[in-house]
C-alpha cells in the first residue's frame, strides 16, 4: 500500500472522475493499493471538507484567507513589511493584489524572431563574454549569445569582472529572460534574467521545475522596495495554489448568470496566472472574463452599501415639513433677479423632499455662478417657516464669512435671525453666540467646522446643510445629522464631479443639478502666458481697468510653505503697487487677516476703491464682485483644473467680456502646458473635471482621502465606469426587492457586505 499526500500539484494531476465527489484538499492523504483484477483503489485515509482548516506547512496553523502573508514560504519579516506596505498583510489581501500587466512567455523564441520592445524567454548558449567601453567611455560587460537563428548581446553597466566572468562562460546552455531593444541591426538586452541549463539536462525540465516563471503567461505585480519580481511571483504562485479556492462570491446566482460572472475563484487564479488559452492581448489589457468579474464583484458590494444606506434613510422617522411661503415669498421679492429654471427645478426636488416625512439626503451640484447659495437660503428659510433652526457649513472661514454677508442683510430685512460662528470666536463672545444656538434664537447659524464642534447644541436643529462637500468627509455629515433628530441634509458642491466618480462617492445621496447659469453671463476668455510675457499681462489688466473693470491676481499658497508663499503674495501687491501700478490702488487679500479686515478689503474691492486685488486663493469660491473681469493666476501650474475653474468662476458674472490669463512657469514641461491649455479649451466644468480626472486619478481629483472616496482593490472608476452602472443598478433593484437583506438567500451577501464596507461606508444599521 502506498500512501498519497494531496499538495498543490498533485491534486491537479490526478483525474476528475478518480476526484469525484471525495473531498479531496491540499492537506488530504489517500492510500492507494490494487486490487485483484489489477485496478487502482484509492480510499482516503484523511479526507478534508471544504472550508477546513488543512494543516498546510508546518508553520501554518490555520489555513484561511486571513492567515497572515508571512506564514507563507519564502516571507521574511522583511518581506512581510515591503509586502505591507503596498497594502498586503493577509494571504487575502494578496490574492487581490494584481499584476500591472503580463508577459507572454507561453512560448520559447528562437534569437532570429526576438521583437524590440517585448521580454522575450530563449534558450541560447554563450559564445562570447568581454569587458568594453560604451561610446561615452563608461564600462560595460559584454555577452554574445546565439542560437542557429543569429546573435543577441547582453549588457550591464554596474558589475563584478571577477563575478561576471566566474558566470558567464563561453559554451554555457541557458534560458534567458529580458526585454530586447534594437539599434540598427543589432539587438541587446540589458541585464537579462539567467536559468542555467547543465549539460545533458533536458530544457523542458528546467522549465517545468519554475512554473512561475516559464511556460505561461508570466504576471508583472507592482513592487515596492525589498521585493523582487521573481521571488514575488513565485510567493503568489503559492498563495494563488493554496487560497484562491477558499474566495467565495456571494452575489445572487441570477446576477452572477446575467453578466456572465466566473466563479470568484477562477477569476482570482486566472488573473494571476492566465490559462494557456487566453488571449494575451485582453488578458494584458485587463479585459478578460475574471478581470471582468472581480471588478464587477468588488463594484457590487460598494453600491450595495450605497443603496442600504440610502434606502436606510427613507425609513428613519424625519421632519415632515410645510411649506408656508412666510419667508420664502418675500425673500423672492426682495432679489433683484428671478430664479433660473434649474434653480427652481432643484428647489422644488428639495421641498419635496423637505415635506416627507423621512430625512432628506441630496446632493445639488452646480457649476460655480449657477446660484446653489440662493436654492440653500431658500430652502433653509423652509425650515425657519416650520420654527427650526438651520446649520449652514462651509469649509473656510473666508467661505463662512462670505456666506454669512450675503445671507444676514436678506435675512435681517426678513425678520430672520442669522449668526456667523466660526472658531476665530472666542471666550466671552463664543459663550454668547453658543447660548443663542442652544436658546434657538439663532435659526440660521453660519460657519466652519466650529458648527459641529462637540459644545454647539441647537434646541431644534431641522435642517444641516454642507458646501463644498467634497472637502468634508462623510463623517461630518454624520457627526452634524446627529446636531438634531434626524434633520435634513442638504450637500452642495461647484465641483463638478463626474457621474462614475459621483455615483461611488456620492452614491448615497439624492442627486440635484442646477445646469444653467444665470442670464446675462459671457464666457469668460482663457490664455495661458509665459513668465517671461509677464508685461504683456500687465499691459491687458491696464486696459481694462482704464474701461472701468477691475482685476484679481491670484497666488498660490502651498501649506507646507505657507509663510513663504504669504510673503510672496504681499511682496507682489508691493511690487505692482510701486512699480507697475502707482496710479492705481491694489489691495492685499489673505487668509491670515482679521476677519473684520478681510471685510474692509473686500468691501473696498466692490466699491471699486481698489483696482487690483492680490489674493491667496481664500477667494476661491463665493465671492462675487461682477465689476471684476480679469483674473490673473500666478503659477498656474500648481493648481488642479477644477480648482483653476472655480477661480475663473470669479470673473464673467457681469455683461462685460472677462479674461481668465493663466501665468505658468517657463519651465514647465510641454505635458504641464497642454494641461493648461484644457481651461483654453473650455468654459465646461464637467469637461474640465473629467479631464482633471484622467491626468491625476480620483483621490487627488477631490483632495486626498478625506473625500470618504473608497479605495478599490481591483476597480478602477476610471477605466471600468461601465461595469460600474452595471453593478449598481443591480443592487439598487435588488435592495429595492429584498430592502434590509433579510431573505436567507442573501444572508451571506450581507455578511460579505459588512465585512467588507460596514466600517467604512458606517453601515451601522445594516449589520
Ligand atoms: P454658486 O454658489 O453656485 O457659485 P452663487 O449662489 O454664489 O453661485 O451665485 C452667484 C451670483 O449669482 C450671486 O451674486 C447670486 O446673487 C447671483 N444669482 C443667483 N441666482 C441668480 C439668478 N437666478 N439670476 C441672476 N443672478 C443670480
Ligand atoms: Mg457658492
Amino acid at each position: 500500500m502506498t500512501t498519497v499526500r494531496i499538495e498543490n500539484d498533485n491534486l491537479l494531476k490526478l483525474p476528475k472522475e478518480i476526484l469525484g465527489s471525495l473531498e479531496l484538499r491540499p492537506g488530504a492523504e489517500l492510500s492507494v493499493e490494487l486490487d485483484e483484477s489489477g485496478r487502482i483503489i484509492l480510499s482516503p485515509i484523511k479526507v478534508l471538507p471544504i472550508n477546513s482548516q488543512a494543516p498546510l506547512q508546518s508553520s501554518i496553523k490555520e489555513k484561511n484567507l486571513s492567515t497572515g502573508i508571512q506564514f507563507i514560504k519564502g516571507v521574511g519579516p522583511k518581506i512581510a513589511e515591503a509586502f505591507e506596505r503596498l497594502g498586503v498583510k493577509t494571504v487575502e489581501d494578496a490574492l487581490f493584489l494584481l499584476p500591472n500587466r503580463y508577459e507572454d512567455r507561453r512560448q520559447l523564441r528562437e534569437i532570429g524572431s526576438l521583437r524590440p520592445g517585448h521580454t522575450e524567454v530563449f534558450e541560447a548558449v554563450v559564445i562570447s563574454a568581454t569587458v568594453s567601453s560604451t561610446r561615452g567611455g563608461r564600462k560595460q560587460y559584454e555577452v554574445v549569445a546565439g542560437d542557429a537563428t543569429g546573435t543577441v548581446s547582453f549588457k550591464w553597466f554596474n558589475f563584478n569582472a571577477v563575478w561576471m566572468k566566474k558566470v558567464w562562460q563561453p559554451g554555457k546552455r541557458g534560458i534567458f529572460i529580458g526585454e530586447v531593444s534594437q539599434y540598427g541591426f543589432h539587438r541587446e538586452i540589458h541585464h537579462p534574467e539567467v536559468e542555467w541549463i547543465t549539460a545533458g539536462d533536458d530544457i523542458s525540465t528546467v522549465m517545468a521545475k519554475d512554473p512561475a516563471t516559464y511556460g505561461r503567461i508570466v504576471p508583472v505585480y507592482p513592487l515596492t522596495e525589498g521585493l523582487h519580481q521573481k521571488s514575488v511571483r513565485h510567493i503568489m504562485k503559492q498563495v494563488v495554489d493554496t487560497f484562491a479556492a477558499d474566495v467565495e462570491t456571494y452575489i445572487a446566482a441570477e446576477i452572477l448568470a446575467r453578466h456572465h460572472m466566473l466563479p470568484l475563484a477562477d477569476s482570482v487564479r486566472e488573473a494571476h496566472f492566465p490559462s494557456m488559452d487566453s488571449d494575451f492581448q485582453k488578458v494584458n489589457n485587463g479585459a478578460t472574463p475574471a478581470h471582468h468579474t472581480l471588478v464587477f464583484d468588488e463594484f457590487f458590494y460598494l453600491e450595495l452599501g450605497l443603496a442600504l444606506k440610502r434606502r436606510g434613510f427613507t425609513m428613519e422617522e424625519g421632519i415632515a415639513f410645510e411649506v408656508n411661503h412666510k419667508y420664502t415669498r418675500p425673500l423672492l421679492k426682495l432679489l433683484p433677479f428671478t430664479l433660473t429654471h434649474a434653480q427652481r427645478r432643484v428647489l422644488s426636488e428639495i421641498k419635496e423632499d423637505m415635506m416627507a416625512p423621512f430625512p432628506m439626503h441630496r446632493l445639488v451640484q452646480g457649476d460655480v455662478g449657477s446660484g446653489k447659495t440662493m436654492v440653500a437660503l431658500l430652502a433653509a428659510l423652509v425650515a425657519v417657516e416650520n420654527g427650526y433652526q438651520v446649520a449652514f457649513m462651509a469649509p473656510t472661514e473666508i467661505l463662512a464669512e462670505q456666506h454669512y454677508l450675503g445671507i444676514h442683510t436678506l435675512c435681517d430685512s426678513l425678520g430672520v435671525k442669522s449668526v456667523l460662528l466660526t472658531s476665530s470666536h472666542k471666550g466671552k463672545e463664543r459663550e454668547g453666540l453658543l447660548g443663542q444656538v442652544a436658546a434657538g434664537e439663532a435659526q440660521i447659524v453660519i460657519g466652519t467646522h466650529a458648527v459641529i464642534q462637540e459644545k454647539v447644541e441647537f434646541l431644534r436643529l431641522g435642517l444641516g446643510i454642507i458646501d463644498e462637500q467634497h472637502r468634508f468627509g462623510v463623517l461630518q455629515r454624520g457627526i452634524l445629522k446627529k446636531k438634531g433628530e434626524n434633520p435634513d441634509i442638504l450637500v452642495m458642491t461647484a465641483t463638478p464631479i463626474p457621474r462614475t466618480l459621483a455615483m461611488t462617492v456620492f452614491g448615497d445621496l439624492s442627486l440635484s443639478v442646477i445646469d444653467e447659469l444665470p442670464p446675462g453671463r459671457t464666457p469668460v476668455v482663457t490664455k495661458v502666458f509665459a513668465e517671461s510675457r509677464r508685461k504683456q499681462v500687465y499691459g491687458m489688466i491696464r486696459d481694462e481697468v482704464e474701461k472701468g473693470r477691475q482685476a484679481y491676481l491670484i497666488y498660490p499658497l502651498v501649506e507646507e510653505s505657507e509663510k513663504s508663499d504669504l510673503k510672496a503674495a504681499a511682496q507682489m501687491a508691493e511690487e505692482l503697487q510701486t512699480s507697475a501700478f502707482p496710479d492705481l490702488k491694489v489691495g492685499l487679500l489673505h487668509g491670515r487677516l482679521k476677519p473684520e479686515e478681510k471685510e474692509a478689503v473686500m468691501a473696498s474691492f466692490k466699491a471699486n476703491e481698489i483696482q487690483i486685488l492680490v489674493a491667496t486663493t481664500v477667494i476661491e469660491v463665493g465671492i462675487d464682485v461682477p465689476n471684476a473681469t480679469v483674473m490673473v493666476i500666478e503659477h498656474a501650474e500648481r493648481f488642479g483644473l477644477s480648482q483653476l475653474h472655480q477661480l475663473r468662476g470669479r470673473v464673467g458674472r457681469g455683461a462685460h467680456q472677462s479674461h481668465c490669463i493663466l501665468i505658468a512657469s517657463d519651465k514647465l514641461s510641454e505635458d504641464g502646458v497642454k494641461r493648461l491649455r484644457v481651461m483654453e479649451a473650455t468654459t465646461d466644468g464637467f469637461k474640465i473635471a473629467e479631464a482633471d480626472l484622467e491626468i491625476r486619478g480620483p483621490g487627488d481629483f477631490l483632495g486626498t482621502r478625506q473625500a470618504g472616496l473608497p479605495e478599490f482593490r481591483v476597480a478602477s472608476i476610471l477605466k471600468d465606469g461601465r461595469i460600474l452602472e452595471e453593478a449598481r443598478r443591480e443592487a439598487f433593484t435588488l435592495v429595492e426587492r429584498d430592502p434590509e437583506l433579510k431573505l436567507p438567500e442573501h444572508k451571506r451577501m450581507k455578511d460579505e457586505l459588512v465585512k467588507r464596507w460596514g466600517g467604512r461606508l458606517e453601515l451601522a444599521g445594516v449589520a
